[in-house]
Formats: C-alpha cells, structure tokens, sequence
C-alpha cells in the first residue's frame, strides 16, 4: 500500500475529521456454527394439561418431527448475530456513498420522527376516508408542494418507484392520444438515457427510437426535428442528463414536440440539481415522474419501498391513476369516478409512510432550503471534478450539476479496469461511484457526492482516488486484487445471479 500510505483511515480517535467508517473486516460465523446444543432463546411455558398439541392444532403434516442441525442460541446471541450481519453492510449511515443517479444522501431522523407518529404509523391502508382526513390533508399538500417545486398541475402519489412513476406516464401518454384519436407507437430516447426508460417503454407497449447524443453529450433539437413523424407519442429525457450536464436546447425540443403533437416526458429522477433554481414545468415538460428517495431524502431499503409520484400538465390530468383525492363539503374522499384514468396502479395509495417523510422533509427546509440543496449538490459535485482533474478528467466539458461522469487512463497505463477501482475503494471504507455509465463514456466512474457531505469527506474522497490511481501504476496488484481487506473478496456476481444458494444444508448432508 505505498501509494497509499498518507490516507487518513478513519481511526477511533479522529473524531473530527473520521470521514466515514471502516467496513467490518472479520468473517462473522454462520448462525449455525454459534449453535450450542440446549441453548434457549426463549422458554415458552408448559402446555396446559388438556390443550392441543401443536400437530392437533395445525395438521402433522405442517409439523416438522425433526429439527436436526436447527441452530440453538440465547437471545442476545441472536441480537448480535444479526446485527453484526447489517453491519457487513455499506450504507449511507456509515459510509460516504457517492453513487451516481442514486442521489444517496443523508435520511435525516426528523423524517422518521414524522412518520412513526401513532396516527401515520397505525393507521390501516383500509381506512375509510372520514376517519383518516389527517392522512389525506398531508397528501393532499404534498401533492402541492411537488406540483409547486416541478411548475406542473396535478400530482398522483400513487407510483411506488421512478420505474413505475415512468411505466405510469408513459401508460397516460398512450390513453392521452388514443383519447385524441390517433394511437401513436414510438418514443424517441436519448443513447444517454438510464436503462429503466426503453424498459418501461417496452413494458407500456411502445417502440424505443434512439436519439443519438451530439459530442458534448446532448440532444439537439434538430435530431429531434428529423425524427419526428405522426407516430411519435413522446421524448423521454434526463435533465439534468445521465452526464450530469443541462441539457441546454430542452425548449426549443419541447416546442417541436408539441408542433408534431407528442408529449415531453422528463425523468425527474436527478431533480437534485433543480429543486427551487428551475422547473421542469418550465422547460415545457408534460410529465414528471420524482423519486422521493433521492431527491427528497427517504430510504432506497434495498429496492424499496421507494416513492416516485408523477406530476403532469393540465391536459393529462384526467388519465392520472385512480383513485384521486377530491375535496367534498364533508372532508377529503377518493375519487374512482374518473373515465378516463388509467386506473389503479397498484394497492391503496403509494407508500404512504415514505410520503411523510419526504413532505416532513420538504417543510422542513422550505423552498429556500429546498434552493440551497440543490447549490450544495452542484458545487460538491463540481468540488470532486476539479480536485481530481489531473488524474480523472471528466468526461465532458460542460459544467456539472449534481453529479460529475469522470474517465482515466489507467486501463491503457496499467492495465487496471474501473471495476477493479471500484472495488479498491471498498478497501478505504467508501462505496464505490456507479460505474460503466453513461454507456457512452469509456470507463465511467459516476460521481454523486450528494449536499449532505462535508468538505472533509469529500477531500479524504479526493485522496483516496489520488492514492488509488499511483498505486495503480506502482503496485497494480493490490488494486486488481481488491478488496484485500473486506469479510468477502471478490464474489462471483454473475454466478450468484444465476445459481443463487438460498439455504443453508449441515455438512455431510
Ligand atoms: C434512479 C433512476 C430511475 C429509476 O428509479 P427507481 O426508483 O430506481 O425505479 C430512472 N431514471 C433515472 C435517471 C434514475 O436515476
């Protein structure tokens, strides 16, 4: 580790400046093999005389006769276990997690404060409107202030992720203009563009159209222009895009769209950049979608339960999804009486719980705040492009919103890849960039620094990527060997994916 050697680890006595935490190191042992025979968890009392036993109650076939090998601990045994096992984890809680497009910030606990108040978390989904008005008063105002901070009319709560919020716009898209009478089948998509997009265009039943990108990494209008026909229902576009640039000709594209009567659908998933400086009702979108867990700071959970509410102009509003809210003289009720929706998306109403949260977080910062995010955002993102320049220049030559696309040499220099960089930086107890994307930059190494990042951990960021990129060229091996130092080296992903082991089986077995 020569090169590597005036890294600051975090340490235990570094308090002010420990930039994020080491990853566990040590394997943690099986659950099976802390077993010790005749150990108890809990000691359930001693069945009544006369009661059933359990066979009589649930059928002998559900019971097993024989729990051989089944592992056998005390309580706070289990505790520790499992919670060592979370801790194997990377995670934004203990680690800087610049990865790009995710927008992985800081999940403040005002937010959880907010949604574990009794009348939010206890309330059943099934709950009749007249007895949840508080509920439906904060979707309500959440659908205002997402329509205020996007410039768009109308709101619908209901997607539970950005895929599904674009699977929602792009099903309106095709009952807007069946609606007018001329069914159309293409959607014109940047070779930028994020892979949920052609994959919801798939899944909505339309034909993708590539738009190919100039060599400053945008769309033109005129590509546009040339592509348009009468069977072109919408764009699809990433602003600020998948390079993290603005993509600076959005109106004048907007305006041919309209011209040729398709939609301009903006994936609001990098809203970061925008929130309280521009709207994407401004740049003449129709339809947003918004990934609350990015920008607006709720959980990803691995997967999920994520929030990607739509928002559309006035003229699609009726093909929203059902049910809407409706104020009535007696309170707020759900509105299914709606002909030309598209109908329900998915179970109740979005997940509710992540709707507080991001409104909880939304007044906390106010619109001001809500500016001051997005300045953060740009200028740590725009900090890490230029301190690393020298050894990582950026893929583009525009200036950078919320999220810097760099590239290196390093593949041609020393034969080490970007994944193998990634996977270096594991070591340093930082998880990795996205990486590989843009499709269209060699070696991508996508950076995401998020607001919610100090100088600090940003410039031990800096010397890490430092580090790692001399070390490249003097000691190659440790870095393509990476991580050296984690519980689990290199897993065979591909593998894992296709043969996945899922339980557990005693040796000799
Ligand atoms: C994250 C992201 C999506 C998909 O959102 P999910 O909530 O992960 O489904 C779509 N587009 C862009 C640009 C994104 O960054």
């Amino acid at each position: 580790m020569a090169g590597a050697k005036n890294i600051k680890m975090p340490a235990s006595d570094e308090k002010h400046t420990q930039p994020t935490t080491p990853a566990p190191r040590a394997r943690v042992p099986l659950i099976f093999e802390l077993s010790s025979e005749g150990r108890r968890g809990v000691d359930l009392p001693a069945r009544e005389a006369g009661a059933k036993s359990g066979a009589e109650i649930l059928g002998a076939e559900l019971c097993r006769a024989n729990l051989d090998g089944f592992p056998e601990l005390s309580e706070p045994q289990v505790m520790r276990h499992f919670l060592r096992l979370s801790q194997l984890n990377f995670c934004q809680a203990t680690q800087f997690y610049p990865l790009g497009s995710c927008t992985m910030k800081y999940n403040p606990a005002l937010n959880d404060e907010a949604a574990g108040l009794e009348g939010f978390a206890a309330l059943h989904p099934a709950t009749p409107p007249r007895l949840a008005q508080g509920a439906l008063e904060l979707m309500a105002r959440m659908e205002s202030a997402l329509a205020e901070i996007t410039g768009m009319d109308a709101v619908s709560l209901h997607p539970a992720a950005g895929a599904q919020g674009e699977l929602t716009g792009l099903l309106m898209t095709r009952a807007y203009h069946r609606k007018r009478g001329e069914p159309r089948h293409k959607v014109i998509i940047p070779d930028t563009a994020h892979g949920t997009n052609p994959a919801s265009c798939t899944l909505a039943g339309f034909e993708v159209k590539v738009a190919r990108s100039n060599k400053r990494g945008f769309i033109e209008a005129a590509e546009i222009r040339r592509m348009l026909d009468g069977d072109v229902a919408a764009l699809m576009v990433t602003n600020p895009n998948t390079l993290g640039n603005f993509e600076p000709e959005i109106q004048e594209i907007a305006d041919a769209l309209h011209q040729r009567g398709a939609l301009l659908y903006l994936d609001g998933a990098n809203l970061n950049a925008l929130m309280g400086v521009a709207k994407p009702g401004h740049m003449g979108a129709d339809i947003v979608q918004l990934n609350l867990h990015k920008t607006f700071s709720t959980p990803h959970g691995g997967g999920g339960p994520g929030a990607g509410p739509v928002a559309v102009k006035r003229h699609l509003e009726p093909f929203l999804p059902n049910p809407r809210l409706k104020k009535t003289a007696s309170g707020w009720e759900f509105d299914s009486n709606r002909p030309d929706s598209i109908g329900r998306l998915r179970a109740y109403h979005g997940n509710f719980e992540m709707i507080v949260r991001a409104y909880a977080y939304i007044l906390a910062l106010g619109g001001e705040g809500l500016a001051e995010v997005s300045r953060l955002a740009i200028l740590n993102a725009n900090y890490v492009r230029k301190r690393l320049e020298a050894r990582y220049p950026s893929a583009s030559a525009e200036p950078s919103m919320h999220e810097c696309v760099l590239t290196h040499d390093l593949e041609e220099r020393a034969g080490v890849s970007t994944f193998e960089i990634a996977k270096r930086m594991l070591d340093f107890g930082i998880h990795p960039p996205t990486i590989y994307f843009p499709l269209v930059v060699h070696g991508a190494l996508m950076i995401e620094p998020t607001e919610t990042e100090s100088k600090e951990v940003l410039d031990n960021f800096v010397a890490v990527m430092e580090a790692i990129y001399e070390e490249a060229l003097s000691e190659p091996e440790t870095v393509k060997n990476a991580p050296n130092t984690l519980a689990l080296r290199r897993v065979d992903e591909a593998e894992a994916a296709r043969h996945p082991i899922l339980r557990w089986t005693a040796p000799g077995r």
